[in-house]
């Protein structure tokens, strides 16, 4: 993705910037050495052109007097938060790019017990707020990401991220009720609860129009999120784990969108037969007695839970190999008789729709180390893998499987030769929509970010070779999926530069984003390109 010419023109020379940015910003860190660089221009689906400079902002004042100096150099300013993406999001258009690292603005401002809120800034990751927030007997609704030990709330609200208390309270979007936003002039925007001049960061956000939704899922094209005001609960410390098996996927998914509807799961998630039949390799005795004890906490009572876990386990060996899609649940809040009521009414669900009770491994271990190192940046055997995401609302969830089910049949000969699978997670995404994500595996080369996988690190990994033929057909596989989506009218999370938002609009509504870019951004210097955006 090219900038204009105007902007290329534009462009001072390195020293000149970097010059500017030494005398215009004392004591803000930079980065220039030439393979951090280009580790951070590369993101898990591929290389940007490596950017002229990482600036590492620590304050609002840094970051605002930086994007000032930035954009009258004429370079393209590019946020970037964890950087764990795979959608082109944040990768550099140009070598005229300097990337904005959020992640050292990462205090959290402000918790108020009394409003439930919390303020943050825009670099805190979600397990450092998670953290904090218990230690004061909070949560929040909507806890993060798989890759929450390192992503970024910046990053979530860059991206509309989703997954853990999804299924009940939505993803960030849902719950962010204001926002400071650094314009490309420099300027801070106030929006929703930070919009009033005197109300403070916890003020009623819908006082007039709600502007902050402007800058949610917008990759950064609109400005940079410096501040985030979001909804904090009591902490839910009651959990009850569910699993159940489905040969079949369609039955799966209804029984996923009932389970959704009734609001009785804050996790609840679909997965493919594969990960079922690692879950009934027969678990090893620690794992066996944990779940054991599981269920005797979530049943009440020992003998039933015995019985009901003899049951499970029993069954497991010839369960495996079965092609059993897996539903996963979790169950959570503040006291064990109403997560115990929600279980039975699961339960009974999950028997009339025919399902097969199995070991609630999956969503258990998931809560127990809710962000765990990142070693999943590669495979079990170092392979790479990119993720898609479609969100549809429940009553579209059996179409849009079986026409990306058709689209993955169709390349099943081309993925075979060439070593690339496809494993499929659908999430819960509230009571009204889900999120369809099928994941591209293939071995191949690793990219700088992979490189920096824990496993990796420790020696343990070693990288395997280049595999031009596996990446084409993943590619191919890719692109079908996404016409797939694009002719189904889907919705997407994560749009980086890898989803064609402004075809998929109405024609006033992408006349009126466009004129919302010009506006905020009349020299296209905001993260050129991503939402198809090109200033
Ligand atoms: C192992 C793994 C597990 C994952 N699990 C999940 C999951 O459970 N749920 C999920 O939704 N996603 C998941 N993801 C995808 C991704 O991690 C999330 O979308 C996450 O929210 C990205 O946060 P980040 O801080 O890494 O953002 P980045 O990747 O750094 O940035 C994301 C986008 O937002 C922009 N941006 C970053 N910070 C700001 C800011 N302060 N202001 C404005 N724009 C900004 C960037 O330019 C980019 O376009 C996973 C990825 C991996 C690798």
């Amino acid at each position: 993705m090219k900038l204009d010419a105007r902007q290329q023109l534009r462009a001072v020379p390195e020293d000149v910037l970097l010059q500017r940015l030494g005398s215009g910003v004392p004591g803000l860190e930079l980065t220039t050495e030439p393979a951090t660089r280009r580790m951070f221009s590369a993101d898990l689906l591929c290389e940007g052109a490596c950017c002229a400079a990482i600036v590492h902002p620590s304050t609002l004042a840094e970051l605002q007097a930086a994007v000032s100096v930035v954009a009258a150099s004429g370079y393209a300013i590019v946020p970037r938060g964890g950087g764990l993406t795979y959608v082109g999001g944040y990768t550099p258009p140009s070598a005229e790019t300097v990337l904005f690292d959020l992640r050292k603005l990462n205090r959290i401002i402000c918790i108020s017990e009394e409003n439930l809120t919390v303020t943050v800034e825009a670099g805190v990751t979600w397990e450092q707020l998670g953290q904090t927030l218990a230690k004061r007997g909070l949560r929040l609704p909507f806890l993060g990401t798989f890759s929450g030990r390192h992503a970024t709330v910046g990053g979530g609200l860059g991206n509309g991220a989703l997954f853990f208390g999804s299924a009940r309270y939505g993803g960030v979007a849902e719950n962010v009720l204001g926002l400071q936003v650094v314009t490309a002039a420099g300027d801070c925007i106030g929006l929703g609860s930070h919009a009033s001049k005197n109300g403070g960061d916890s003020a009623y956000p819908a006082f007039g129009p709600g502007l902050a939704g402007l800058f949610l899922h917008d990759a950064g094209a609109l400005g940079i999120k410096a501040t985030a005001t979001l909804r904090v609960m009591r902490a839910t410390p009651e959990h009850c784990y569910l699993s159940f098996g489905f040969e079949d996927a369609k039955r799966a998914l209804a029984l996923q969108s009932a389970i959704a509807r009734e609001e009785l799961a804050e996790d609840l998630y679909l997965m493919d037969p594969r990960k079922t039949d690692a879950l009934l390799e027969l678990p090893a005795p620690a794992r066996a007695l944990s779940a054991l004890r599981g269920l005797a906490s979530d049943e009440g009572n020992w003998l039933r839970a015995a019985v009901l876990a003899g049951r499970i386990l029993l069954n497991a060996p010839r369960l495996r190999g079965a092609g059993l899609h897996g539903l996963h649940l979790v169950l959570s809040g503040r006291d064990m008789v109403t997560v115990r009521r929600q279980a039975r009414r699961v339960r009974d669900l999950a028997a009339a729709a025919g399902a097969k009770p199995l070991p609630a491994l999956i969503p258990r271990s998931a809560r127990e180390t809710l962000f765990p190192p990142l070693e999943a940046l590669l495979g079990p055997a170092g392979e790479r893998w990119v993720a898609l995401n479609a969100k549809v609302p429940h009553d579209q969830a059996v179409t849009l499987y079986t026409a990306a089910d058709a689209v993955i049949k169709r390349h099943e000969r081309a993925m075979q030769a060439s070593g690339v699978s496809v494993s499929l997670l659908v999430t819960a995404l509230t009571p009204h929509w889900l999120s369809y994500e099928p994941v591209l595996h293939w071995s191949d080369s690793w990219l700088p970010l992979h490189r920096s996988a824990p496993q990796v690190q420790a020696g343990a990994m070693s990288e395997p070779p280049a595999n031009e033929a596996g990446r084409a057909a993943a590619m191919a596989l890719r692109a079908d999926l996404l016409a797939c989506f694009s002719e189904l009218g889907t919705a997407h999370t994560q749009l980086g530069r890898t989803y064609p938002l402004l075809p998929a609009l109405e024609p006033a509504t992408a006349a009126l984003l466009l004129s919302l870019k010009k506006t905020l951004d009349p020299e296209g210097v905001m993260n050129p390109g991503v939402l198809g955006l090109q200033g």
